[in-house]
C-alpha cells in the first residue's frame, strides 16, 4: 500500500507532514499516543499535531499532567472504557470515541450532568462479527437510536468502528461506506445529527478516507511501531 513510503521517513515530523498531504481540511487526523513518550508527543505537537488519543485513562492523566504547557490539546479516549474510569474520563477528555453499549451511554450522561460537562463522543459501531472487539451491531444500534437522544448531557457527534483483521481492501472499503450509510440511516431514524465518522486506522485509513472518514486514528505511521 501506499503508506509504506512513509516508513521510510524517520522523523515524527516528516511523516506528519507526508501523512497531511493526503488528508483534505475536512478529516481530522488525530495521534494515537498509547505507549508513546510525552517526548515524542511534543516533537507531534511541533509539526502541528492538536489531537491525541489514548486508550487508557490513567496513562492519558499522567500525560495531560505532563504537557499541561501545551494548553490547546484536544484529549480523544479511544480505549474500552470501564465503568470505574467513566467519571475520570468525563472530567479529562475532550471526545470518547468508545462508548460501545447503553448502559454506559446513560453512565455517561448522568456524569456529565452532575460534573456540568458535556463531552463530545461517538458509538462504537461493530459492523462485522467479532468476537474480540466491543460496540453495538449496527442493527441495535439503529434501533436504540430514537433513545439515545435523550442522553442531553451528551454531544453525540457520530460513530467510530474497528475492523476485524484480515479483510481484503475492498471487504475494508466496503464495510466503511456500510458505516457511512448507517450514520445516514440513523440521522433519517432519529433527531441525532451524526456529522463524524472516526474510522481509519494505520492500516486502513486511506480507505476510510475514500468511504467519508471525518476522523482517522493513526498511531504507528507517526511514533513507529510499539512495543
Ligand atoms: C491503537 C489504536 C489505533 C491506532 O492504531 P495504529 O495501527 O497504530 O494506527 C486506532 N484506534 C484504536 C481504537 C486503537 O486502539
Amino acid at each position: 500500500m501506499s503508506t509504506n513510503s512513509l516508513h521510510l521517513t524517520n522523523s515524527i515530523s516528516a511523516k506528519i507532514q507526508a501523512i497531511k498531504q493526503q488528508l483534505t481540511p475536512d478529516v481530522r487526523l488525530i495521534a494515537i499516543s498509547k505507549q508513546v513518550s510525552v517526548e515524542k508527543m511534543r516533537e507531534a505537537y511541533a509539526a502541528g499535531i492538536r489531537d491525541f488519543g489514548e486508550n487508557r485513562v490513567q496513562e492519558a492523566l499522567e500525560k495531560q499532567e505532563e504537557l499541561q504547557d501545551l494548553n490547546d490539546i484536544c484529549w480523544h479516549f479511544i480505549g474500552h472504557l470501564q465503568s470505574n474510569k467513566a467519571k475520570q474520563a468525563v472530567k479529562s477528555m475532550n471526545w470518547i470515541h468508545t462508548v460501545d453499549n447503553f448502559k454506559l451511554l446513560e453512565r455517561l450522561n448522568k456524569l456529565a450532568g452532575e460534573l456540568n460537562k458535556k463531552p463530545k463522543i461517538c458509538l462504537q459501531v461493530k459492523m462485522l462479527p467479532d468476537p474480540n472487539k466491543y460496540g453495538w451491531s449496527a442493527e441495535e444500534l439503529l434501533a436504540a437510536s430514537p433513545e439515545l437522544e435523550l442522553a442531553e448531557n451528551l454531544d453525540i457527534q457520530g460513530l467510530m468502528t474497528i475492523l476485524p483483521l484480515g479483510l481484503s481492501d475492498s471487504e475494508i472499503f466496503d464495510t466503511f461506506e456500510e458505516t457511512r450509510k448507517l450514520k445516514e440511516k440513523i440521522n433519517q431514524a432519529s433527531n441525532l445529527q451524526l456529522q463524524e465518522l472516526s474510522m481509519g486506522m494505520s492500516g486502513d485509513y486511506l480507505l476510510a478516507i475514500k468511504a467519508g472518514a471525518t476522523m482517522i486514528r493513526l498511531g504507528r505511521t507517526i511514533f513507529g511501531d510499539r512495543q
